[in-house]
């Protein structure tokens, strides 16, 4: 169930346009960082839903076949991430069920942290679930509400849902985008041309198609888009603010504009903080692409070492490949990346990444980079220590498997097998990200959760 809870995921829909489920195909593509595991589009040609959904990427999940079978001028997708456990087709998104409201589907990027108590009262009265998401909390609380109007019914429900969720909702003639009060995930509004509306979780997607950024949905804020026009709601209590810093540190696609601002200046200058904070003399500086790159960049920049691309990134290996038996273990790394050794040959050499998180990564690479000759390996760390899971929607693992959560810096930089490591101050990083103010999730840094965590007898199953 565990894996079921964090669902890392990217959400587009288009309200208006001929080919709404082409250009959803398209904005998938370019959110395909979000979620590797399944991708589905469904559209609404006025009276009926029409759904294809399936396990792969985006590229393997639609063909020119599929997308003539999603016929209609309106259209949500999702490409969703988990991990193994629940990797099962039943609970690849949108969602669509038939409830006495008509048709809906659904959905979802984020992670409540209540679901498997409501799930567990709706099973108790009666209510049998198909799919192991939480996700499907919210169409049962949809389902049972007594309100007239689609806008109310997910209103009710979502009182009742604690954590994190944007949203997007369609029936045959009408659109719904969500984010709760907090705003963990991202969910911007977009426009093309004059009559068609946009909505996605990251401006890249806008990019792809051409479609102007018009805003965020804001924290607490419901769009709601039909024949009578586009009309924004802010139907929840407002709270504080809890953006996830992680989208920013490695999360979001870095062309892209979330949470008003642009994400690769940001991480730029997270590696110039890092500089700051933890120089270190050396001959070269090597980011671990791809998400370490615009860190280290940055720390070059402001050490006034020389950036070399150290370690070059095969891009075409997917989530699994078939390893020979009878040899060495760990293809793994070595498949993905591999090192240029006359950039490091002899040289002392700073390693830049935007996390560790069970530390096998950083273990790898630094083997990698001394057995080309590096001389020295300095290990930087363009964020804090990750300490505490996500329980938000970012997948991590349990704290057992957090080595910054059992481990000193100094232990971990024995197991890294490195000269030095160090990480980016929780100061640094929000004096950067967020220089007026604290309206940041830090929960994976601080095991502060702003909206609470699932209750204690999920945590002691060890779930996360
Ligand atoms: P690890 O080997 O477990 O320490 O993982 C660290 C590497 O995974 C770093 O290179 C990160 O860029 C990357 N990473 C961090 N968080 C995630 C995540 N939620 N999903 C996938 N990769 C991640």
């Amino acid at each position: 169930m565990a894996d079921d809870l964090g669902e890392k995921c990217g959400l587009f829909g288009v309200y208006h346009h001929p080919e709404a489920a082409k250009l959803t195909y398209l904005g998938l593509y370019a959110l395909q960082h979000r979620g590797q595991e399944s991708s589905g589009i469904v559209s609404s040609d006025g009276n009926t839903l029409h759904a294809e959904i399936g396990m792969g990427l985006v590229a393997d999940v639609f063909n020119e076949r599929r997308l003539a079978k999603l016929p209609g001028h309106m259209a949500i997708g999702h490409n969703r991430y988990s991990t193994t456990g629940s990797s099962l087709l039943r609970n690849a998104q949108p969602m669509v069920i038939g409830y006495a409201g008509g048709s809906l589907a659904i959905a979802h990027n984020g992670n409540l942290v209540n679901a498997m108590e409501i799930r567990r009262e709706l099973e108790q009265q009666g209510a049998i679930f198909r799919s192991t998401t939480d996700t499907e909390v919210i169409v049962h609380l949809i389902a049972r509400s007594a309100e007239i109007k689609l806008a109310d019914q997910v209103v009710d429900a979502l009182r009742k849902v604690q954590g994190a969720y944007s949203l997007l909702l369609m029936t045959e003639k009408e659109m719904i985008g969500v984010r709760d009060s907090f705003g963990f995930r991202p969910l911007v509004v977009g426009r093309l041309a004059d009559e068609t509306f946009i909505l996605s979780s990251e401006t890249c997607a806008l990019d792809l198609i051409e479609a102007e950024y018009v805003r965020d949905v804001e924290p607490g804020e419901m769009v709601v888009i039909c024949d009578d026009g586009v009309e924004f709601f802010r139907p929840f209590p407002q709270t504080r603010h809890a953006f996830c810093i992680f989208e920013f540190i490695y999360f979001a696609r870095p062309d892209s504009i979330i949470f008003e601002k642009n994400v690769y200046p940001i991480r730029k200058a997270l590696g110039k903080q890092l500089a700051r904070e933890a120089y270190v003399e050396a001959d070269v500086v090597v980011p671990v692409p791809d998400s370490g790159v615009p860190a280290a960049l940055g720390f070059a920049e402001e050490a006034r070492i020389p950036f070399e691309m150290g370690l070059i990134r095969n891009h075409y290996v997917g989530r699994t490949f078939i390893e020979p038996q009878q040899s060495i273990r760990h293809f793994g790394t070595k498949v993905k990346l591999n090192p240029v050794k006359q950039f490091l040959r002899g040289k002392r050499v700073v390693v830049v990444d935007d996390s560790i998180v069970r530390g096998t990564t950083g273990q790898k690479i630094v083997t990698m980079l001394k057995n080309a000759g590096a001389k020295e390996v300095h290990v930087r760390i363009s964020s804090p220590p990750t300490i505490s899971p996500c329980f938000y929607g970012i997948d991590t693992p349990s704290k057992r498997e957090l080595i910054a959560a059992n481990q000193s810096v100094e232990e971990t930089r024995d197991f890294l097998g490195a000269d030095s490591l160090a990480y980016l101050s929780l100061h640094g990083l929000l004096q950067t990200v967020s220089p007026d103010g604290h309206r940041f999730c830090t929960a994976c840094f601080t095991g502060e959760y702003p909206a609470g965590s699932p209750s204690e007898d999920l945590l002691q199953l060890e779930l996360f």
